[in-house]
């Protein structure tokens, strides 16, 4: 059997038909799209395109739309931004409790060293947040509010619809990180309510170091960089015409196979879980039965480490991950299960199956022989498994 690759929550491959369609900007059409001659002019032509191709799937304006780096940086910039923008006026931020390390630490910094005042929005069992909480949280102060749309861990997709309701009222600004549910369920910056919006290319099949940011038109933030005027001086540097290219086609593949595939993964998750679940004891399913990017399978087998499964399936040629791919090697508990209040028996023993286009039933029943065997003999060596038991 060849590798298994089940982490497409951290990367992706690139799809061919995406590699395709950006290698004309890496050779003949590698102008710089804000030069005057017509190599740039070429070059500035495909990457307004490009702007269109993924408003239009967002259901913004192109003029809305920013390019940056990827996820991590129009998070930044959206949190960053917006804050700095604001802080003579505002100085309070909510982030919800599940964020990803590019929401949390940018607004963690801005309140230990720009005196911003920060609340984290906590959420339930299975990671959602309420609107009446959030409406106990805001104040006149509060600058931006910042929930993710689905998370990278458990899958879990918030209805950010009703969160944005409780800012609109208030003229609060409102962030979603869509990292994880761009290209897999529907997104559209209207329906959500949000002001601005961040997603990368690279978890939907697209190259890494390309993503955007949507500004809703009249929201002003600072910018992060400083240098030129691309991107409307709000992300100075030389736009990667080929990033935007191969985000651009990313999107319009997922347009077309986001419905096959989600009803294709969802299958395969559900046949998952409940073969994991029946075959080995004590193992939950982190994050809701609904309202998830299905394809995102977190399970924690109790009074183990989930490092420990990793390592030993990574023997056995299948990779996944526990918890999210950007804290592995540490052994705390993901913050985004303690957050769930999970136990820690369980916190510790979660483990993150991702799936994707390539994921195969015949794959998936490997992973289910493989894994229980795996199971027992880690719980054998663990006193904290054999104590809960006994
Ligand atoms: C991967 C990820 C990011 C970071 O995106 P990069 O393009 O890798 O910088 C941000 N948020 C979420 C939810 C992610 O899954």
């Amino acid at each position: 059997m060849d590798r298994i690759y089940l982490d497409h929550n951290a990367t992706t491959p690139v799809d061919p038909e995406v590699v395709e369609a950006m290698l004309p900007y890496l050779a003949e059409g590698f102008g710089n799209a804000s030069s005057v001659h017509s190599f740039g002019r070429d070059a500035k032509v495909a990457l307004e395109n490009a702007r269109e191709q993924i408003a239009a799937f967002i259901g913004c304006e192109p003029s809305e739309f920013y390019f940056t780096s990827g996820g991590t940086e129009s998070d930044n910039l959206a949190v960053q931004g917006v804050a700095r923008n604001l802080r003579l006026r505002k100085n309070h931020l909510i982030v919800g409790a599940t964020e990803h390390h590019a929401v949390l630490e940018p607004a963690e910094h801005l309140a230990h060293r720009e005196d911003f005042k920060l609340d984290i929005l906590p959420v339930d069992n299975d990671g959602f947040a309420s609107p009446e909480r959030l409406a106990s949280l805001v104040n006149d102060k509060t600058a931006l509010v910042s929930v993710m749309h689905g998370n990278n861990e458990t899958g879990t997709v918030q209805d950010i619809a009703a969160l944005t309701a409780v800012t609109r009222k208030k003229n609060i600004l409102f962030h979603t990180d869509a990292v994880q549910s761009v290209g897999k369920v529907k997104v559209n910056v209207k329906n959500l309510g949000v002001d601005l919006l961040s997603l990368t290319a690279h978890k939907i099949y697209g190259p890494k170091g390309i993503g955007g940011l949507f500004i809703r038109s009249g929201v002003k933030l600072a910018p992060l960089f400083y240098g030129g005027s691309h991107e409307k001086k709000r992300r100075p540097g030389t736009e990667s015409v080929a990033g935007a290219v191969a985000l651009a086609k990313t999107l319009e593949i997922a347009g077309l196979l986001m419905e096959p595939d989600f009803t294709r993964l969802k299958e395969l998750a559900d046949y998952f879980i409940d073969k994991v679940t029946s075959l080995i004891p004590d193992v939950v399913l982190n994050g809701p039965e609904e309202n998830r990017v299905p394809q995102t399978v977190n399970l924690s087998f109790a009074g183990i480490e989930g490092e420990s499964i990793l390592l030993s399936l990574d023997i056995e040629g299948i990779a996944c991950s526990s918890g999210s791919a950007c804290t592995s090697g540490a052994t705390e508990p993901s913050h985004v299960l303690v957050a769930m209040d999970k136990p820690k028996i369980e916190a510790q023993g979660a483990i993150r199956f991702s799936l994707g286009r390539s994921t195969t039933r015949e794959q998936l029943d490997y992973v289910i022989e493989k894994l229980p065997p795996v199971v027992e003999r880690l719980r054998a060596m663990s006193p904290v498994y054999q104590k809960a038991k006994s």
